[in-house]
């Protein structure tokens, strides 16, 4: 965590001293004035439109300081209006009016809403048994992810960047024990993408519920389990007030990256130092965004253990193993249907398997000597 507090001061102070650069590049006048030339001329106000709901904690937070970084950065060059979701347009409504850019310019979603659009774009956010934080920011932007994701958003006039990830998400909240691959039968759950279809696989009964009618459906019955994010965002929702366990991991979402999506043309018609200015404060506020969910979500946790109301549960090997197994023939399913998916997954396939091999001998050597130490 310090590390990525360090990496994030950093590149501000990065930020900040090209700033100065230019600033005493440009010259300043006698009455202190900068005398820039024609690069500041001209003004760009842009809109931003989220697929969070108003006030999300930590996400609408990091977009909002996003938008002030970029309109302190460019010296008031660029200004951001940001709309939550609803506010402007429907939260998944963000990628169609990003693309069309005719009333805004830039969202902040997650990939995997686009699945219906964009089959591989599931692969930027969240798969089952895919990577974890780490291992997508080296995918992204130590390997081919970002040149994939820049390639299957170009056919819709769409320049993604990475801008966060909520770290590993947990299994969700259940009012059923799932103690073995027959407590799946039939297990009615709000788990939405390939999660769902890797639960149907394995026997159980996915639901589709808008994020409003969770709580409800959990509290009443109509559905015995549901995932969300993790203990910052469950418990602010009360989930933790609706159902008895929580179960985890979430292997359905081991990480999930969140992006900032850009209007082609728009962004092509910014001067060059507006799009570095864009892509460092992305950049800045994505580590800030993971750097806070950590944190936060830890903070969580520790309180809802303290309270005692609820059960931590950690899914069975077999349970989990039968959900690999299921995960896999939901990915075969999707790759027989696109062929993109099918590159981008043999990508990320690939670089996972060499990533976790580094990772058994790094943070995975190190977490179980930590373990065995306390134990
Ligand atoms: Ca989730």
């Amino acid at each position: 965590m310090l590390q990525q507090l360090l990496i994030r001061s950093h590149a501000r102070a990065a930020i900040w001293l090209c700033i100065i650069a230019c600033v005493a590049a440009c010259g300043t006048d006698p009455a202190g004035e900068v005398s820039s030339g024609a690069v500041a001329e001209q003004k760009f106000n842009w809109k931003l439109v989220t697929a969070w709901p108003p006030n999300l904690p930590i996400n609408h937070d990091v977009v909002m300081q996003f938008a002030s970084d970029v309109a302190t950065m460019s010296r008031g060059q660029m200004t951001i209006q940001v709309y939550a979701g609803g506010e402007l347009i429907p939260a998944l409504e963000v990628f169609e009016a990003v693309s069309n850019g005719t009333i805004v310019q830039m969202g902040h979603s997650a990939a995997y809403y686009w699945a219906g659009k964009v089959p591989a774009a599931q692969y930027m956010s969240a798969v089952p048994f895919g990577l974890t934080a780490r291992g997508m920011a080296a995918w992204l932007l130590g390997g081919d992810g970002l040149k994939l994701w820049r390639e299957i958003y170009a056919p819709f006039d769409l320049v993604p960047f990475p801008m966060g990830n909520t770290g590993t998400q947990m299994g969700g909240w259940f009012n059923k024990r799932v103690d073995s691959v027959a407590d799946l039968d039939g297990l009615k759950m709000r788990i939405p993408g390939l999660g769902g279809k890797a639960l149907a696989k394995a026997g159980g009964n996915p639901i589709l519920l808008s994020g409003g009618e969770v709580y409800i459906a959990l509290e009443r019955g109509n559905i015995d389990a549901t995932e969300w994010v993790g203990p910052l965002h469950d418990v602010r929702f009360g989930l933790d007030r609706a159902a008895k366990y929580y179960y985890y991991p979430g292997w359905h979402e081991p990480s999930t990256q969140l992006e900032l999506i850009v209007n082609k043309p728009a962004w092509e018609g910014l001067p060059e130092h507006l799009q570095l200015i864009i892509e460092s404060a992305a950049a800045a506020g994505g580590v800030d965004l993971h750097s806070r969910m950590e944190a936060e979500n830890a903070k969580a946790y520790a309180k809802l253990r303290e309270s005692g109301h609820i059960e931590m549960v950690e899914f069975p090997q077999e349970v989990l193993e039968a959900l690999y197994s299921s995960s896999r023939e939901a990915l075969d399913a999707e790759a027989q249907k696109d062929v993109k998916f099918q590159e981008v997954r043999e990508n990320y396939e690939a670089f996972q398997k060499t990533f976790e091999a580094w990772d058994d001998i790094t943070e995975d050597a190190y977490r179980q000597f930590y373990n065995r130490a306390l134990d």
